[in-house]
Order: C-alpha cells, then sequence, then structure tokens
C-alpha cells in the first residue's frame, strides 16, 4: 500500500478517504509486525496462484463467446483467441519471473497487481465491444453473466484490493460506456446501477481482503504464541524447582504434577484432595495467602514456609482464580522452591548486624543499640560500656595463622558473652575488639567485677585444634552519660579507659578517667617522633649490673632501651616500646638494640655477659635468628656471652618455629633467659617447654617478698624448680638490704636492682679494662659471614663459630 501511495503521490489524499466515515480503506490499514510484510506477500502469490488462471479464462471467454454468438463476427472470435493467447503469454510471464526468484515477494504482488488492471482493460475493452454487437433479446444473460463474473473476479483480486478496485472500475466504466451505445438501454437506469454495483464490489473486495489478512496474520500469530508459550511451558516443566498445580474451590489438590510429587516427596494418589494450607507451616505468611484465596484475589510470590522430610523448605507462590462460566472452580498456582534465595537472603539480614565469624552483634549495630540506650538514658538512667581487646591476639594470629585466630577469637567472643551471664549486649567491633553494653550493674565495683571475670575467663587456656593457647583481655569502661552523652564520646573514655589498662600492664579492668585525654595525645604525638628517632640517632642503651652474689661480682649487664628526646628528655621504654611493637618499629628498633649491644659488650671483659631484651614481633619470620647473627658477625662477640631475655608471651601460641628458631640461638651458644617470671599468664608449663639457660624472677615477688611469706614462698619454689632444671637464677628489682640478704638466703644465684645500680650509660660503666670498641675491624669479620643473615633453615652455627675464631 505505501508503495502505491508513494509512487501516486497522493498521501494526503489517501489520508483525507481514510478519514472519510463511508471509507472502507481502514480496511486496509492494519499493522504488520517487522518482518511480516514479505511473509504475508508471499501467501498472496500462493493464494494466487492456487488459482488456475488458464483455464478461468478459457471458460469465462467460451461462456461470453456463447452467449454473444448471434452477434458476432469472425473478427471476434479471432480476437478471442489473441487475448487468451496474450493472457496465456503474460501468465506465463509472471510465473516466470516469480519462478527466477529475481523479485521479493512484495515486488511479485506489484507485478501481479499491474498485470491484474492491465488485464482488466484488455477484457474489459473486448467486452465491451461485445456489448455493443450483442442481439436484445441476449443481452439480459450477458449483463447477469457480467455480473456474476465480477463476483468472481473479487475472488482473484481481494488479494491486491486497490488493483482489484481499479479493475472493477475500468471494466463497470466500459461496460457503462458499452451499454449506453446501445439504444436499447436507458442511461438514466445503467448509471445508478453500476455506481451501485462498483459499491457493492467496493465494500466486497475490501472486506474480503480485511478478512484474508486478519485471518491469514491472526493464524500466524497465534501459531507462534503458541510455540512461546509451548516453549515456555517446556522450560518451566523442565526447571527443577517449579511446577504448576490447581486446586478445587475448596482448596484441594487437584491433579498434583510429577513435579510437585517430587518435590514433596509424595505421591500423587497420597496429595490429591489434601487441602494446600495443610501442607504449609502455619504463620503470618501462610495466613496471607490463605486469605486471599479466601477472598478470591490473585496473589503474587508469596513466600510461605513448608515442611519437607523434616527440613524446612520456602515456597514462593503466585495465584490466579480459576473461573468457569462466572463460577469460581479453584485457583491455578506456580510455585518456585526459593528455599536457598530465601535463606541466602534472610542470612544476608542477619549479617548486615552481625559478624559473620563470631555471630556476635557487629559494630553497626552494637552503634545503633548503642544509641537508642544512650537515648533512653533520660528515663532509664545510666549504664556502663565495657570495651574489651584481646592481649597478644596478634602473636597469636600471626604465629598461628588466621584460621586459628579465628577460633580464639569465636571461643573469647563466646567467653565474653558468658561471663555477662546474658545481662548485657556483647558485639565485636572488629578484629579482636568486642564491646559490651552492660545497664543494671551501675556501682564501679560491680562493673569492675564485670571487667575482671571477662579477663578472667578468656585468660584461662583455651584448648583449640589440639594446642593450648593463652591468650588475655584488658578492659576500659566508660560510664553513660556520665563519660560521654553521644556514642562517639562514650566510646572513646571508654577506648581511652582501655588504652590505659593496657598499659598498666594487660588483663587489667580500668575505668575512665578525664585525665586520660592528655595521655591518648601524648601517645599520638610520640608515635609519630618515634618514626623518626631511629634515624635520628635519638635512641641510646643503658645498662644495669646483673650481680652474682656467690663472688660478689658483677657478672654482666642487661641492656635497656632509652629516647633521648629533644624536649622530653629521656624517656623510659615503658612508654615507647607498647608504641614501638604497636607499630612495628620494634624490629628495627630490636636490631639496632642487638647491634649496639654487642659493639659495647664487646670492649667488656671476657667473662662479662651481655643481656638483651626482646619482643614477641622479632620472632616472627626467624627475624629475630637472622638478627641475632648479624649482630655477632658484625661485633664478633662470642655467642655464650650473649643472653636474650624472653618474656612468656613469645611461648604462649606453643609455636613450633619459635621453638625451632630459640633452638638455634641456643645452638649457637647464645643463653636464653626467661624474664618476668611469674607475672602474667605464666605457668610452670613453659619452664618444661623449652631448656631456658636462666630464670628472671619478676619484681613483684622481690618487692613484695618481706612483707607477706607468699611471695617468699613462691621465690623459694622457683628457685628449687630452677634448680631441680638446672636453671641459673635471678631476682630482679632488689632494692633493699633484706631482700638481698634473704635471696642470698634461699639460694638465688643473681640479682639485679636498684640497691646494686640503676641502669647507665655506657660510658659511665664501673669497667676499669676495657677493651677499644672495633666498630670499624667489623668489617673483616663480616667478611667471613654474611651481614645478611643467612636462610632460616641453613645451620648458622659453623658459620659463626668459624667467624670468632678469625
Ligand atoms: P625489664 O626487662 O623487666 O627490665 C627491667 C626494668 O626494671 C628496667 O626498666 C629497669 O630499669 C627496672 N629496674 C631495675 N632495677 C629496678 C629496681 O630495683 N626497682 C625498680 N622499680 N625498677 C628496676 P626499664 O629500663 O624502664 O625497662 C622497662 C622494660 O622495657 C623492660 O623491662 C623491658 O621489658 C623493656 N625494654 C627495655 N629495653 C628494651 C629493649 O631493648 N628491647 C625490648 N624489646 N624491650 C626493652
Ligand atoms: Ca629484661
Ligand atoms: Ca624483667
Amino acid at each position: 500500500m505505501d508503495r502505491f501511495r508513494g509512487r501516486i503521490g497522493l498521501d494526503r489524499l489517501w489520508q483525507w478517504l481514510l478519514s472519510q466515515p463511508g471509507s472502507l480503506l481502514h480496511l486496509l490499514h492494519y499493522d504488520l509486525e517487522p518482518g511480516e510484510a514479505e511473509w504475508f506477500a508471499r501467501r498472496k502469490l500462493e493464494y494466487i496462484n492456487s488459482l488456475s488462471g488458464n483455464l478461468f479464462e478459457a471458460l469465462r471467454m467460451a461462456l461470453l463467446l456463447t452467449i454473444c454468438a448471434p452477434g458476432l463476427t469472425w473478427h471476434f472470435y479471432v480476437g478471442a483467441v489473441l487475448l487468451l493467447a496474450q493472457m496465456r503469454v503474460g501468465l506465463t510471464e509472471l510465473r516466470r519471473k516469480e519462478g527466477c526468484g529475481r523479485y521479493k515477494p512484495s515486488e511479485m504482488v506489484d507485478i501481479w497487481a499491474k498485470g491484474i488492471w492491465l488485464r482488466a482493460i484488455f477484457l474489459s475493452a473486448f467486452t465491451a465491444c461485445c456489448i455493443v454487437v450483442v442481439p436484445p433479446e441476449r443481452i439480459g444473460a450477458l449483463i447477469i453473466y457480467l455480473l456474476v463474473l465480477a463476483q468472481l473476479e473479487l475472488l482473484l483480486q481481494f488479494t491486491v484490493p486497490v488493483a482489484g478496485i481499479i479493475s472493477q472500475t475500468i471494466t463497470l466504466g466500459l461496460t457503462t460506456v458499452a451499454l449506453l451505445f446501445r439504444p436499447d438501454m436507458r442511461g438514466e437506469l445503467i448509471v445508478p446501477i453500476m455506481a451501485l454495483q462498483l459499491l457493492a464490489l467496493h465494500v466486497m473486495l475490501f472486506n474480503l481482503h480485511y478478512m484474508f489478512a486478519t485471518r491469514i496474520l491472526r493464524t500466524r500469530r497465534l501459531k507462534s504464541a503458541n510455540e512461546t508459550i509451548q516453549n515456555l511451558l517446556t522450560e518451566y516443566e523442565t526447571h527443577a524447582s517449579d511446577w504448576m498445580l490447581e486446586t478445587d474451590a475448596a482448596g484441594r489438590i487437584a491433579l498434583p504434577s510429577e513435579r510437585m510429587c517430587s518435590a514433596l516427596e509424595r505421591t500423587a494418589a497420597e496429595l490429591e484432595g489434601i487441602k494446600l494450607v495443610n501442607l504449609l507451616v502455619a504463620g503470618p505468611e501462610t495466613e496471607a495467602m490463605r486469605n486471599a484465596a479466601r477472598r478470591l484475589k490473585p496473589f503474587h510470590d508469596l513466600v510461605v514456609p513448608v515442611v519437607i522430610d523434616g527440613d524446612l523448605h520456602w515456597w514462593s507462590v503466585t495465584g490466579n482464580p480459576l473461573y468457569e462460566e462466572l463460577r469460581h472452580t479453584g485457583f491455578r498456582l506456580f510455585v518456585r522452591d526459593v528455599t536457598d534465595r530465601y535463606t541466602a537472603e534472610s542470612q544476608a539480614r542477619f549479617l548486615a548486624d552481625h559478624d559473620s565469624l563470631t555471630a556476635l552483634p557487629n559494630r553497626h549495630n552494637f552503634q545503633s543499640r548503642l544509641e537508642s540506650a544512650l537515648e533512653a538514658t533520660a528515663h532509664e538512667g545510666a549504664f556502663a560500656v565495657l570495651y574489651v581487646d584481646l592481649d597478644h591476639f596478634k602473636a597469636v594470629n600471626d604465629t598461628l595463622g588466621h584460621q586459628f585466630g579465628d577460633s580464639v577469637l569465636v571461643e573469647a567472643a563466646w567467653r565474653i558473652k558468658s561471663s555477662l551471664g546474658g545481662k548485657g549486649f556483647v558485639a565485636r567491633l572488629g578484629g579482636d575488639e568486642f564491646a559490651c553494653i552492660v545497664d543494671d550493674s551501675m556501682q564501679a565495683e560491680d562493673l569492675g567485677a564485670i571487667g575482671k571475670a571477662i579477663v578472667d575467663s578468656i585468660s584461662e587456656a583455651m584448648e583449640i585444634e589440639r594446642r593450648t593457647v593463652r591468650i588475655g583481655a584488658s578492659v576500659g569502661i566508660a560510664i553513660a552519660p556520665e563519660h560521654g552523652a553521644a556514642s562517639e564520646v562514650l566510646l572513646r573514655s571508654a577506648d581511652l579507659a582501655l588504652y590505659e589498662a593496657k598499659s598498666r600492664g594487660r588483663g587489667s579492668t580500668i575505668l575512665y578517667d578525664p585525665a586520660m585525654e592528655e595521655l591518648k595525645q601524648e601517645r599520638g604525638r610520640l608515635e609519630l617522633e618515634l618514626r623518626s628517632a631511629l634515624a635520628n640517632g635519638e635512641f641510646e642503651l643503658h645498662y644495669q649490673p646483673l650481680h652474682e652474689l656467690a663472688g660478689d661480682r658483677i657478672a654482666g649487664f642487661e641492656a635497656l632501651l632509652r629516647w633521648r628526646h629533644a624536649e622530653r628528655g629521656l624517656i623510659p621504654p615503658d612508654i615507647f616500646i607498647p608504641i614501638a611493637e604497636h607499630t612495628g618499629l620494634i624490629v628495627a628498633l630490636g636490631e639496632w638494640v642487638l647491634r649496639e649491644a654487642l659493639a659495647e659488650a664487646a670492649t667488656w671483659p671476657e667473662d662479662m655477659t651481655v643481656a638483651v631484651n626482646v619482643s614477641p614481633a622479632q620472632m616472627a619470620e626467624f627475624t629475630l635468628l637472622k638478627q641475632v647473627i648479624a649482630a655477632l658477625s658484625a661485633s664478633g662477640f662470642d655467642p655464650h656471652r650473649l643472653e636474650l631475655e624472653i618474656t612468656e608471651t613469645m611461648l604462649m601460641q606453643e609455636c613450633d618455629e619459635h621453638l625451632q628458631q630459640l633452638e638455634r640461638l641456643h645452638a649457637l651458644g647464645v643463653r636464653i633467659a626467661l624474664d618476668d617470671f611469674g607475672t602474667g599468664y605464666s605457668s610452670l608449663n613453659y619452664l618444661r617447654s623449652f631448656p631456658f639457660d636462666k630464670i628472671k624472677i619478676d619484681r613483684c615477688f622481690i618487692t613484695e617478698m618481706n612483707a607477706g611469706s607468699e611471695s617468699s614462698a613462691i621465690i623459694e619454689a622457683v628457685l628449687d624448680l630452677a634448680g631441680k632444671l638446672n636453671m641459673q637464677t635471678i631476682a630482679e628489682g632488689v632494692e633493699s638490704e633484706e631482700q638481698l640478704a634473704s635471696l642470698r638466703a634461699l639460694g638465688c644465684e643473681q640479682v639485679q636492682g636498684y640497691l646494686i645500680s640503676k641502669a647507665i650509660p655506657a660510658a659511665e660503666l664501673p669497667i676499669t679494662r676495657r677493651l677499644p670498641r672495633e666498630d670499624s675491624n667489623t668489617a673483616a669479620v663480616a667478611n667471613l659471614v654474611p651481614v645478611q643473615a643467612p636462610s632460616a633453615d641453613a645451620d648458622p652455627a659453623p658459620a659463626v663459630q668459624e667467624a670468632r675464631r678469625a
């Protein structure tokens, strides 16, 4: 159509005709989907070709000639033959064109259309001649013949309605003219009859076309829709978790599908007739579905719980009521098992405010809980926040692996929770930090007791993966609204208290005090300054004598680190070592201490030892071993004169790597001393885990030695044990003559303390026979032994002995 309109350029006329009320042109106006036009043209061609053209033309011609025979001359017969031949040629030509496939179906239809009205011109002209010459007694028959023929022509023309109406107009026009030529015909009758005939043909033609087009298109679209639906249904049926189901008006299952039976693990006979809701678990979701069904309302994706073989499943159900002649006959339901997705969703909801590892509420959850608790303080009174941090957790995590660390966290979480006895809200804030909100024990002592309960329960040995580990905890407490009416302030206060607890020796519980603010800022400043202090050479070592009681002589010195701060003066290690450990600076610092202490001690008489403190952080990846070897070779110092003071924290993890490292150091000849024995989490187990050369009894026992007999008893027991285990003993923090006397009486071998001397700079050491310090000579030794420590696997002992001999 468009082609036609475009060609004649009568778009506006076409639009006008379309809009006319009586016009049937709209019947030619239907939407073809993309790709449908050619298909449609091909159907038209198929139809046209199904008509037997030659036979039809021959018959109509024969009939025409027969009717008109009395009036015809031989010219007519010749003309008829020529016309038939010409039409035959035309038809053959059309078929040939079609057959050669050069034309698209739509182009072919256009050619056909042209053929039709060309044919109409020739045929009508011939017929008109017949009309003029036919005798009056035959004119009636001829007119009937023409009318019938016009109807028959429609069968061919409705596929190309515009060409059809043109050819009908030509035919009727010529017929009318021919009739008017006849003296026996009356023009005032002929013209209106012919006009009516044209109108009737027009109506029939367009309607036929419309019926043809819509029927054929609808059939096609229906077929393709059917195919799509069929595909969808097949897919639906093969999709493992979906099925369809119908119920009767009473909600009883009718004709359960195979898929449904297998989903429910029941047979069709078992399912048929039982009420669908009886399969579902009672609850708000099931109730919502039941309500919708009762009100005959369709529902979409209602997720309902179902128990199948003891397991809870979730079904997403979509239902539509079914009707038969307005009578409700039941429901058709589409069911999908969404258990996985649904559980994942509820899990996701849970994970959004819970910590996935410990299942405790997470920071976000804690925050909102804290905020509502703060809002409630106005009418519900005060509450407290306990900030819990695990001690030595980092060491466990670093040495035993994150998986092991995770297990420790889970255990710790459980212990914290049970120490609160369900009275508070416990959350994991991240890492090894936990926080509790406690609301019903407002007395500071009560809070302290809770804190202590937490510390005690966490400090108990943990049996994890057939290992025994010990960690500890420190607790900082802040009370709301006294220590902060806003959540950030309150948490900060608890955090400060926690920091204070940690620096006062781990395992303690401290209540917030405003003075802590200053300390915190101080710490921040120090942390910054500490980073540049090593490069700036701000560190120095002081030495404290280790006094041997038997010979009454100085057996050696313990190297103690000092930070000479430009503005603050000498800063003691208790202040900055925790910061250095926290920031990791301790590794470089520890290496410097070793090198410096050994270089210094190399100038002392050969019977003097040097004790160097080492941090747990230096133990990772055989760092200590490498550092010691490097320092020994750089200084040429005898490994037997070196004592490394380690604390129990290093052994708490029962880590093979740590023990292996200590054994290698031992094999080098280095002596290993257990520092601060008796404090923290010490256990006699540690004495068994490694053959220490020396035990350093902690200062706290010495301080209380004469005040209470318990300390003396402990010291006595330790000294006794050390003797049995063949370990040397030293008591630190000896400040009085009484202490010294008691220790001597108990058989302690060495003492260290202010009574003898404080730690003093190297230059002031009471050493008379000093060897020159040979920092510059060490290069020769360093050549023999690489300063860069050998790999941990290589046995370093021979190398160092070699170095020493050199
Ligand atoms: P520590 O190893 O237990 O060292 C003994 C501490 O007790 C020293 O404190 C020492 O000055 C002090 N002290 C000695 N005799 C007495 C006494 O009679 N009474 C009292 N009240 N105190 C006494 P300092 O030097 O402040 O060191 C503190 C801690 O810092 C050390 O405890 C040690 O754990 C750590 N530290 C010191 N230097 C180093 C180091 O080079 N590396 C590492 N990793 N830690 C170090
Ligand atoms: Ca020490
Ligand atoms: Ca000590």
